[in-house]
Formats: structure tokens, sequence, C-alpha cells
């Protein structure tokens, strides 16, 4: 079938992509690796990232310059649909969360020696990186408000806070933390972001918190920490003092196509297994489960969801490519919901089909079906993204019709 966003890139990188997994993925999609500790998995996912290096598929979404494609973020959206069909593959190829993100901002905005130090290393896979903008103490759908302060003092910040949700910090080495620097100024201009080198003195990481019954460690993690007068370098500050919430939109935007591309490519594997599955179970001697019309709505109903989202964020990348994310404030919240709840009806209809088989640790359908329904929760609950597209749509009220 044509792909209307299909590029010269996209077309040589994508069966290349898809043939790794299947040759080295999906493999691991046992039960003890998809819900045991991930420390246990982490050296073998290194070592299939040394094979994705000699692919020369290691850094996609990094610039030429910097090693990588050049790709568009259109482009890049097509290839983290295709690694999210495992679990791991955003691991593998060194473009998961919350690293990605980072590496993004730092390019755009931190110094040159900052870059070197952290950036770099980051690129390369060598070290982690964390996010640590929420707090327990305040409503995180309105970040203004926030404890967290950095303080200067002589040629250094000194940064009290408390955070919580700072995903993979266990084992990450640097933080980019959130922090009120400029407490006068207008709500939006008073936080900045900083990096925090974790072996600072000062830095307390309390504990991961458990999710949906899983404990969590190293990059499948969510850690509550604490920041007791951490002294690091005015020179850590990413762009200027008081950006930090523009720089969070700045980050998100983007950061929502990669999400979004993820979630579509969750809902893809799971209609796959929903289908093979559907064929293969026989449910009298001559029929399968395929030939039931209840089955038969699922597969429709998931087919036209999966299609009619995939062509709504990449068409709001495309966007973002040509007017940046600001001028697509209203598309990038109207995805971000969207696609988040069309994977999770898949994701449950395909669990439905395979009956009790879908609730065991022996398909990774539960192991989604736990983890992903935060996704209706992070980089905005589904109810604060409805409503600032509500307001905006009816402020700036265009009637098409009328
Ligand atoms: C798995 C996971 C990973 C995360 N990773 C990170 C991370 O790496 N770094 C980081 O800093 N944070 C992270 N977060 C935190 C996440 O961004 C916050 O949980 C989110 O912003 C919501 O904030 P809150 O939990 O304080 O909920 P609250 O702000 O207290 O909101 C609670 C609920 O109230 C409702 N609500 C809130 N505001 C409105 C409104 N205006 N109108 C209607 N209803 C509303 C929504 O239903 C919302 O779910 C993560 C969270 C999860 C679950």
């Amino acid at each position: 079938m044509n792909n209307i966003f299909e590029t010269p890139k996209i077309k040589e990188l994508i069966p290349k992509i898809k043939q790794f997994l299947k040759k080295h993925l999906y493999e691991l999609e046992t039960p003890e690796n998809l819900n045991g500790l991930f420390s246990k998995i982490e050296p073998l996912l290194l070592e299939k990232r040394e094979l994705v290096k000699k692919e020369g598929l290691f850094g996609l979404h990094l610039s030429e310059e910097e090693g990588g494609k050049g790709l568009s973020l259109c482009e890049f959206g097509q290839i983290s649909e295709v690694l999210a069909y495992s679990p791991f593959g955003h691991f593998v190829f060194n473009t998961q969360a919350p690293d990605i993100g980072n590496t993004e901002l730092l390019h755009k905005y931190a110094s040159k020696e900052l870059k070197h130090k952290y950036l770099k290393p980051l690129q390369e896979g060598k070290i982690r990186s964390c996010f640590s903008m929420t707090e327990p103490e305040f409503a995180g759908s309105n970040p203004v408000m926030m404890g967290t302060t950095a303080i200067k003092d002589g040629s250094d910040y000194i940064i009290n806070g408390h955070k919580w949700f700072t995903s993979s910090a266990d084992g990450a080495a640097f933080a980019v933390v959130m922090a009120v620097t400029n407490p006068e100024a207008a709500p939006h201009q008073r936080a900045s972001q900083i990096i925090v080198p974790l072996d600072t003195p000062g830095y307390e990481f309390i504990r991961n918190i458990p999710i949906m019954g899983h404990a969590g460690d190293g990059w499948a993690s969510h850690a509550e920490v604490k920041y007791n007068n951490v002294r690091v370098p005015q020179t850590n500050l990413v762009g200027e003092e008081g950006s930090g919430f523009k720089l969070a939109q700045e980050r998100l935007g983007p950061g929502r196509i990669h999400h979004c591309m993820r979630f579509i490519g969750i809902a893809q594997r799971s209609f796959d297994l929903m289908c093979h599955y559907a064929l293969k179970r026989k449910i009298t001697d001559d029929k399968t489960l395929g030939h039931q019309q209840f089955i038969h709505g699922f597969i429709a109903e998931s087919k036209a969801e999966i299609d009619s989202t995939r062509l709504l964020v990449l068409n709001t990348a495309k966007n973002i490519d040509e007017f940046g994310a600001s001028a697509c404030r209203d598309e990038i919240s109207a995805i971000k919901f969207h696609t988040a709840n069309m994977m999770l009806r898949v994701v449950d209809r395909a669990i439905q089909v395979h009956g009790g088989l879908g609730m065991t640790n022996d398909v990774v359908l539960s192991y989604w079906y736990a983890h992903e329904r935060a996704s209706r929760i992070y980089d905005g609950a589904d109810e604060v993204h409805k409503s600032a597209l509500a307001k905006n749509i009816l402020k700036n009220f265009n009637p098409v019709s009328l």
C-alpha cells in the first residue's frame, strides 16, 4: 500500500529495522525478561546494541553531523513506531525516553562544555539520564506550582526539593532538574532547567516507586528522589535562566510525537497478535475465532483506529517539521489523548481475543496492559489536554462551515 509519508530514507531503514527485530528482539519476550528486574536483562540488551551499531542503525534520531541520519520528525516517527513493536526496541537502539528528550534538549540549548560532558556520552549510549520535574506535594498538571528551588551562591546554585516519577533515575548519570530560580517573575518564567550529576553530595535516591505490581529498577523505573542542598555550578544551567517551562514545552512537542508513534507501534503489534491468534485458535473442528462476528468487530475497529491515528500523528509531525511545535499546540494535544486511548483499546481487545492466555505473562499483551496505562497520565493527563484543546478552539473559533 502507498504510504504518503514515505521518503527514500524511510524506505531504506524500515525493512532493516523490522528484520533486526525479528532476528534479535522478539525472542527476548520471555515472561522472565518482561517481568523480572531490568538489571538482569540489561547486559544482553547492551550486547544487542553492539549489533545495532554494526548494522549502522545506531543513533537514528541524531543529526548527520552527530553520526545520525538527519531524519525529520515525521521520518523518525515512523521509525519510532517500528521500534515499539518490541518492548526492548527503543532501548536497544538508544532512542528510549527520557534520554531521547534530554538529547534533543541539550543538542538545542546546552553550552559547548555541557554538550561535551553530558550530551556526547548520552548519544553514544555510555550513560543514561532522567528528567526531574514532578513533585509529590504539588499537582503535576499545573507545574508552575513547584516547591524545588535553586538559589545562587557565589558561582553555584544550591538546589533543594522533593521529586517523584523521575523515570530512569536509578543508575542514571545525571538529571535535568526543574527548579524555581526566579520566584518574583511571572509564573511561567520562574523555573529553569539545571543539570545535576547524580553523584553530587546531597542528592538522595529514596526509592523506585512500584507501578502496577512491578518493582522497577534501572532504566525501567520511576524514582522518588530528594535534592538536599545540592551544589552545582551555574554553568550547568540549560538555556536561559527562567526559560524552564518554555524548554519543557519545546521538549514535549517532538516528545509527544515519539510517544504517540510508540503507542501506535504497540497497537499495531497487538493487532497483529490478535489477528494471528484469531486465525489459529479453533473453536470447533472447522472454525477458528476468526470466523466469529464479534472478533470481526474487534479487528475491523482496531484496523480503522490504528490507520486513522497514524495519519493524524504523522500529519502533526509533518506540521511540526514545517511550522514548529508551538504553532501545532492544538494538534499535539489532540494526538496525545487520542492515541493513548486508541492504543489501550486495541491492547484490551487483543487480550480479550487471547482469552485466559491474554492475561498471562506468556504474551507481551499483559505487559503492555500494565505498563501503558500510565500513557493517559504522563506528559499531560487526558483531561488537561482535552481542556486545553477545547479552550483554544473556542477562543479562536473559526467556523469551517458556517
Ligand atoms: C509512569 C510515569 C512516568 C512519569 N515520568 C516522569 C518523568 O520522567 N519526569 C517527571 O517529571 N514526571 C514524570 N511523571 C509524572 C507525570 O508527568 C505526572 O504524573 C502528570 O503530569 C500528572 O501530575 P500528577 O500526577 O501530579 O496529577 P495531578 O496534577 O494531581 O492530577 C490528577 C488528575 O486530576 C485530573 N486533572 C488534573 N488537572 C485537571 C484539569 N485542569 N482539568 C480536569 N482534570 C484535571 C487528571 O485526571 C489527573 O490525572 C510520570 C508519571 C508516570 C505515571
